[in-house]
């Protein structure tokens, strides 16, 4: 159909529909190049087109062309993902959803928003009317809404609030992919079908989201000789309830080696706690670090709106970011440690392969109280160590997140409820085809043309 361009033009006016190849081949892709195994098998995939969605008619118009022509489509917010989740692996077209970002209202307590909105210009909003996001990864300045809720899943904020799961989005609207695309509107549980779906079982066109009254935050590293006392440290900031926090984020040595701005701040073979906790917290935060053996060393009084760098352009994935800018060779895992063993776990996973997996954990709140998840580092060497590595956790039971494939059926993300409203939503099976294969054959994918 090489006439697409126009035909988008013509339902969508001039501008909305972009070939050009160097655009197109950009906006194909996301930040799947994380992991060697995804790289060697999507670094090729590539769109025939990109489609720029303003409005929601936009996006309605879209869809029905497109289930007419059955051309498959890849929605793409900031293409922050890790997993090629934004990877049209069957050609066809992506929607570019960031032009779609009006933020619809700030209440009291919430935000209703389109899906395009980035999550940065979000909070600046929230906070004029003395609010701020609940959770936000990592990437605040580039993610949006719309791609937060459809291919992550925590972040900055997790610690006090928990996942995406776990109340922090309250509706939302989607569309389906079918001659006359239906607007849903999802509450409650029946959102389990659409949270880290990457847009295979709707397109998400508006969200509502909660927001909590602001605070005052401000940043502090603890330094610890010992592993074990850094990991005893961070688990007694993260349990005291008293104490108001975003992060409680914790690294192996090598892995603060790797924090180039912030070398001179940090001392050379010490695990590093990076903390973001509420103004104030200072004098009990160097009362813990003391009592389990280590120190506070760089503190900044105020972190809020990320004002030069922030401790937090260091956690979640941005650790493995900074790993990789000085090794290419490091990739990672995403695994749950157990809220009452992972002291022992961790023992375990230092015992089998001392210093080729290094620890970076991330305190969320989990069942009665916090729990570690950990996104472990170590040089990329074949499959089967990687697949050794895997084995080996779930044999100590660590579940193991496979951030190294980007079929949802892979991993634990998919149940049932995902897999009927794929079949229910998506008849031709054109939304972000080959992500959740529901039933489908990788090859039964609709090809356009
Ligand atoms: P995209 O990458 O554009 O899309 C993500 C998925 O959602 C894709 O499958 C896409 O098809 C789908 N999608 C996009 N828009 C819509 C829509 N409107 N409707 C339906 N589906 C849609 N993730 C975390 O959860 N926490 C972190 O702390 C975190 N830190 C990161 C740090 C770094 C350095 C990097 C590179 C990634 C990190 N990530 C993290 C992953 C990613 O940045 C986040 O999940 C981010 O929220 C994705 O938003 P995005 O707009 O870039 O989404």
């Amino acid at each position: 159909n090489a006439g697409w361009q126009e035909e988008v033009e013509e339902l969508l006016g001039k501008g909305k529909a972009v070939a050009d190849r160097t655009v197109v081949e950009k906006l194909s892709k996301d930040y799947y190049w994380y992991s060697p195994l995804l790289h060697r098998k999507l670094k090729d995939k590539v769109a025939e087109g990109v489609v720029k969605i303003r409005t929601e008619s936009d996006l309605v118009r879209t869809l029905a062309y497109a289930y007419e022509h059955r051309i498959p489509v890849t929605p793409r917010g900031g293409g922050t993902g890790n997993y090629g989740q934004a990877v049209p692996l069957n050609g066809g077209l992506v929607l570019d959803l960031t032009p779609f970002n009006d933020i619809l209202e700030i209440g009291n307590g919430y935000a209703r928003c389109q899906a395009g909105v980035r999550l940065g210009a979000l909070e600046k909003e929230a906070r004029k009317t003395g609010q701020e996001l609940r959770i936000y990864p990592s990437t605040l300045m580039i993610a949006t809404i719309g791609g937060f809720i459809g291919g992550g899943s925590a972040g900055i904020g997790s610690i006090t609030y928990g996942g995406l799961w776990s109340g922090n989005v309250l509706e939302l609207a989607a569309y389906t992919m079918e001659e006359e695309p239906r607007r849903l509107v999802i509450r409650g549980e029946e959102m389990r079908d659409y949270i880290h779906g990457y847009g295979t079982t709707g397109i998400l066109a508006e969200v509502v989201i909660p927001l909590a009254p602001a605070k005052e935050w401000e940043e502090a590293i603890g330094q610890f000789e010992r592993l074990e006392d850094a990991v005893r440290f961070a688990n007694r900031v993260a349990d005291d309830a008293g104490l108001a926090k975003r992060v409680v984020s914790l690294h192996e040595w090598p892995l603060p080696g790797y924090f180039i701005p912030l070398a001179r701040h940090l001392r050379q073979g010490m695990a590093a706690v990076l903390l973001e906790a509420e103004k104030g917290s200072m004098e009990k935060l160097r009362q813990y670090a003391e009592e389990e053996g280590g120190e506070i060393g760089y503190t900044k009084s105020d972190s809020h709106m990320r004002k030069g760098v922030s401790l937090t352009d260091f956690t979640f994935n941005h650790t493995t970011l900074w790993a990789l800018k000085a090794d290419a060779s490091y990739t990672y895992l995403q695994a749950g440690f157990s809220s009452t063993n992972y002291e022992r776990q961790i023992a375990q996973v230092k015992a089998k392969f001392g210093d080729e997996v290094l620890m970076h954990m991330e305190w969320m709140k989990a069942p009665g109280g916090t729990a570690p998840a950990n996104l472990p580092l170590f040089k990329f060497t074949t499959e089967e160590r990687l697949n050794e590595i895997i084995r080996f956790l779930n044999g100590i039971g660590v579940p193991v997140n496979n951030p190294h494939t980007w079929k949802l059926d892979a991993n634990k993300d998919t149940y049932e409820g995902m897999v009927m409203r794929k079949k229910l939503n998506d008849p031709r099976n054109l939304l972000n085809p080959g992500k959740l294969l529901a039933g489908h054959d990788e090859e039964e994918v609709s090809h356009h043309g």
